[in-house]
């Protein structure tokens, strides 16, 4: 082997750790939000994108009653903190019906405040609930949290919640129903966009309703410390249909 082209890997090698130390994103400074698309080069969506997420709901261009099908069942409480934010995995057996496709529930994962805005306000805590479906494209249904009464079943998240970043553990006995962290109104706000975390991947189907949810002061307090700010910044619409409740 000549002796450049052993200079040349090895300074591949030297390259690719600081690579994959880059793939190490937070929400701000140095590493935040507005330089994800440069981190990694499987980021580059982030920041050339044009149908990202997540978006102010308030400038809908149209208005329908999109029809969603939310048929949970509830299961065991299995909760895990990745890092940036705190996740509850969901057994199989639980699907939701949007534009005649069906998707699974995969797990449901919290941002503190909301990613979404409505006329450029956000809710202190959102919830996306993200589905699969076979071929897999994805669906998430977010719902909003305001301050208010304690909601019961978000209480064994917030009991369950990890500090920092933990694998997934099943809390024993423990049932948690899903069902209850919605409204009765199931009105959504309906668009193409991305997943908010890199890769900022695009093709999600996103459904965020419209009536939001209460949770109390403590219980949003709770779930902030244990995740910090971990809202993306809202993205352009770029022309896209957004499609809000009639
Ligand atoms: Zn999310």
């Amino acid at each position: 082997m000549k002796k450049s082209l052993i200079v040349a890997l090895a300074s591949v090698g030297l390259a690719s750790a600081p690579a994959l130390a880059a793939a190490d994103w937070t929400y701000e400074g140095p590493r935040g939000a507005d330089r994800w698309g440069q981190l990694h080069k499987d980021f580059e969506k982030c920041e050339a994108g044009i149908m990202q997420s997540p978006i102010d709901l308030g400038q809908a261009n149209a208005t329908g009653d999109i029809d969603v099908d939310v048929n949970w069942q509830a299961g065991p409480l299995t909760v895990l903190h990745n890092g940036h934010t705190v996740q509850a995995n969901f057994a199989e057996g639980s699907t939701m019906v949007s534009g005649g496709k069906s998707f699974k529930l995969v797990q449901v994962h919290f941002h503190t405040p909301s990613e979404h805005t409505v006329d450029g306000k956000a809710y202190p805590l959102t919830a996306h609930f993200v589905h699969a479906a076979d071929d897999g494209a994805l669906a998430v249904l977010g719902v909003m949290f305001e301050a208010g009464d304690a909601n019961a079943e978000l209480q064994k998240l917030v009991d369950a919640a990890p500090m920092k970043k933990q694998a997934a553990q099943t809390v024993a006995g423990a049932s948690f129903d899903p069902r209850k962290l919605l409204p009765e109104d199931r009105a959504v706000y309906r668009y193409m966009g991305s997943l908010t975390t890199p890769p900022c991947s695009e093709g999600v189907n996103w459904h965020v309703l419209s009536t939001p949810v209460e949770a109390s002061p403590a219980q949003i307090a709770a779930m902030e410390q244990a995740m910090g700010m971990n809202a993306r910044p809202v993205q352009l619409l770029n022309g896209r249909l957004l499609v809000a409740p009639e």
